[in-house]
């Protein structure tokens, strides 16, 4: 009998525990540790954002998601101790013979001076709520979205924000009075998908009168003057703020000998393995450095997004149960990604391409559409279903969209 447990119920979490549940027999416990019982869809955030949903759409309990041999436990984890297989929360031990850590990332705005808990931003589910109060009130002006600092989820996501708040905007009938700014310390958009994908989506905002300015490192923010100040590069007087909040690892992470000097967890891009036997890292909390493009100065590393924690976790879930049933653990990542990206006016575009392509991520953008605005709706619809026969609708939907449409979304 072995005993593995999965810290963390977001993405990463309920796939492996989903996974090894239908890998394992039942003489094997699954165990799977979160701090919240409800588990919020983060994508339909920005439909949130923008009043297309209302918080109780993308939230369900946890124990919906997840198969019925997996035991759950509700507690917060505090302490990862690898060299004694063992893992507290709430203060409570848990051995494991494998262990497998998918805690995602914690927002930090309090990094940013004058940043805190109520600088608006669609990252957060009560923030996204929040936000759309403020603009259903906004009576038009200066709209700054700005990415305050690298790494941050999903590449696309303050990209998909700006363009939504724009179309929001304009039905409120107030986007002629008003101007949107894109702030970010990146060269370009997405630059870790490559050229290519950041031409397509600068041309999508030139359209959309969206002023990007590239390589702005946000330094601070005057709350009360409401002025952004960057790194060198002057300051910006706004009316409405939007921030993605610097992201950092848990705590529990940052704390336990398996972080890099950044906090997170250096795995191997194939195996997910961390330094210590039978330890896996996936999604959010893993660090996984681009081949080929490793400059110590300027890392490249894979996106933070769930579609990589759902692939890392299918690799690390079917490697444990080979393992345990005694065969060669021979699965591996390959990075291959996809995005539905919100363009607004109901459509948007797909994106998809080897993030480990080389000499660089060889990621297109298809022309956007409603279609692909269709398929990221069946795909939260498929998400969010209980286990069982909703959800095995949704996905034979999804993969049959996927047929006719040639895109390879794997489920
Ligand atoms: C607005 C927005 C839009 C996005 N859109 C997309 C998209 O279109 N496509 C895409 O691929 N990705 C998207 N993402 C990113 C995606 O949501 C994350 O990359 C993904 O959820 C990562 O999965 P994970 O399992 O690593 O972490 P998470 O899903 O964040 O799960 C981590 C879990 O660990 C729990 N946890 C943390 N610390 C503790 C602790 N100490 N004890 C117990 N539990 C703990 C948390 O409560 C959480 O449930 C988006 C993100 C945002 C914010």
């Amino acid at each position: 009998m072995k005993t593995i447990i999965i810290l963390g119920g977001g993405v990463g979490g309920i796939v492996t525990a989903n996974e090894l549940s239908s890998l394992l027999g039942r003489e094997h416990k699954i165990i799977l540790i979160e701090k919240n019982k409800e588990h919020t869809f983060a994508p339909s955030y920005l439909w949130l954002m923008n009043g297309d949903r209302k918080k109780e759409h993308i939230s369900v309990p946890l124990r919906s998601l997840l198969r019925k041999n997996v035991e759950v436990i509700n507690a917060t984890v505090d302490e990862i101790v690898s060299d004694e297989k063992k893992v507290a929360a709430d203060g409570k031990e848990f051995h494991y013979d494998f262990l497998v850590i998918a805690l995602g990332a914690d927002l930090a705005p309090e990094k940013i001076t004058g940043l805190d808990d109520s600088t608006h931003t669609f990252y957060t589910y009560e923030g996204a709520a929040k936000l759309h109060d403020t603009l259903k009130n906004f009576p038009g002006g200066k709209v700054a979205v700005v990415i305050s600092s690298m790494p941050y989820k999903c590449p696309g996501a303050p990209y998909e924000g700006a363009m939504l708040i724009e179309d929001f905007l304009t039905d409120k009938g107030v986007r002629e009075q008003t101007d949107i700014h894109l702030f970010t310390p990146e060269p370009q958009p997405l630059p870790v998908a490559g050229p290519e994908l950041g031409n397509a989506v600068t041309n999508i905002l030139d359209k959309k009168r969206i002023r990007f300015h590239p390589k702005m490192q946000l330094d601070s923010v005057d709350a009360k003057s409401k002025q952004l100040i960057f790194n060198g590069n002057g300051s910006f007087e706004y009316n409405l703020l939007v921030v993605i909040p610097p992201h950092q690892a848990p705590e529990v992470v940052r704390k336990s000998d398996l972080a890099n000097n950044k906090g997170w967890i250096d795995v191997d891009a194939a195996s997910l393995k961390t330094k210590h036997e039978n330890v896996f890292a996936i999604g959010d909390n893993a660090s996984v450095s681009l081949p080929g493009r490793w400059d110590p100065d300027k890392p490249m590393m894979l996106p933070k997004a769930g579609v990589f924690a759902d692939l890392q976790a299918k690799v690390v879930a079917q490697n444990i149960g080979k393992q345990i049933n005694g065969e060669n653990a021979d699965k591996t990542f390959g990075a291959e990604g996809y995005c539905m990206l919100e363009a607004g006016e109901n459509l948007a575009g797909f994106a998809y391409g080897d993030f480990f392509g080389q000499p660089h991520p060889q990621v297109q953008l298809k022309i956007v559409g409603k279609k692909w605005h269709i398929g990221k709706i069946l795909f939260e619809k498929w998400w969010l279903s209980p286990v069982g026969f909703k959800k095995a609708f949704y996905k034979k939907l999804l993969q049959a969209g996927s047929k006719i449409t040639g895109v390879p979304i794997k489920l």
